[in-house]
């Protein structure tokens, strides 16, 4: 039987349109509209189209964004100046910085320098310990997107094997602390695991993110598994594919996402929704001081 399709689009459509929604309903009760702080560096295109997609998300939900466009040479003490400039100014709400950056800069230390509060991206330390510690913060938009998705199709999480291949900062290993909160078993996948295939035929929800197209076959999923494509391969053609072998996927699978319109827009709209949080939690503070 074939999957049914995890439509990510029309669900991140959705979440857009309630974040758009409390918007306009906080600025009708007098409070400044959310301000999301872009900062973008060298000429990097993919970067460029990202950063288009995700300003415009912003002015579509009533989100302002202040935008700095920064050449490839900029040295790393003037993008620290910035950062601090950024943190220390109370009517910026979120702060990011997109990757990657060019190689003289370390983004690891630029990450670290921005405020937790005001980290939408969910990168820095403090945020990904927080999740580590099941105390979730600001959490990683790429993950918690795949985690709307989940709990959308009402997964159930516990007495489920999650599988997730790949186990990089900002997709793998974020993604792994959320379903272990959720209640799963895991396992991690990595570029020295041996015999891959053999961890994908257990899991009854594999996670691919890797950036290898079909590297996942299709005759390795499960007969009922979730199965959720990160990955976005850009091919010759210009067509995207994710790391795993849809068409063949989609007769073994019980829910699929598609790539493009699967993971894709959610990581948008969660970048949305920890802009909203973080200025929400921002104005409490503000208000509670006497
Ligand atoms: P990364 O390069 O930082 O990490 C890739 C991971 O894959 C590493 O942990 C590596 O060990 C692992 N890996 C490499 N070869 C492997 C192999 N043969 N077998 C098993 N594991 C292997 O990449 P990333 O930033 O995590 O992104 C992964 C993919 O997800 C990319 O295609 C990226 O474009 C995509 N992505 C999509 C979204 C989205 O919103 N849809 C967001 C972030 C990343």
């Amino acid at each position: 039987m074939a999957a049914k399709l995890i439509d990510g689009k029309a669900f991140a459509t959705k979440i857009k349109a309630d974040i758009t929604a409390e918007i306009s309903a906080r600025k009708n009760q007098g409070f400044a509209a959310p301000c999301l702080a872009v900062i973008l560096v060298g000429d990097n295109p993919a970067s460029h189209i990202y950063v288009r997609n995700k300003r415009q998300a912003c002015e579509e939900a009533g989100i302002k964004s202040i935008y700095h466009s920064l050449p490839n040479t900029i040295p790393e003490n003037d993008l620290k100046e910035l950062i601090h400039q950024l943190n220390n100014d109370p009517t910026v709400n979120g702060i990011l910085l997109q990757l990657p950056l060019p190689e003289h800069i370390n983004s690891d230390a630029l990450l670290e320098l921005i405020d937790p509060a005001k980290d939408v991206d969910g990168f820095h330390p403090y945020n990904l310990g927080r999740l580590a510690q099941r105390r979730p913060a600001l959490q990683p938009c790429t993950p918690y997107g795949i985690m709307m998705l989940l709990d959308h199709i009402k997964e159930t999480y516990k007495n489920r094997h999650a599988v997730i291949v790949g186990a990089s900062n900002i997709v793998g290993r974020p993604m792994a602390l959320e379903l272990l909160l959720a209640g799963s078993t895991i396992t991690i996948c990595h570029r020295f695991t041996k015999d891959l295939s053999y961890f994908v035929k257990q899991a009854d929800i594999l996670v691919a993110a890797v950036g290898i197209p079909s590297l996942i076959k299709g005759d390795w999923i499960k007969p009922g598994a979730t199965v959720i494509d990160v990955g976005i391969n850009r091919l010759i053609d210009g067509s995207i594919m994710g790391d795993v072998e849809f068409t063949a996927a989609k007769e073994k699978a019980a829910w699929i996402t598609p790539v493009p319109g699967g993971v894709g827009p959610m990581t948008t709209a969660t970048l949305l929704k920890n802009t909203l949080t973080a200025t929400i939690n921002q104005d409490s503070e503000t208000r509670d001081i006497p």
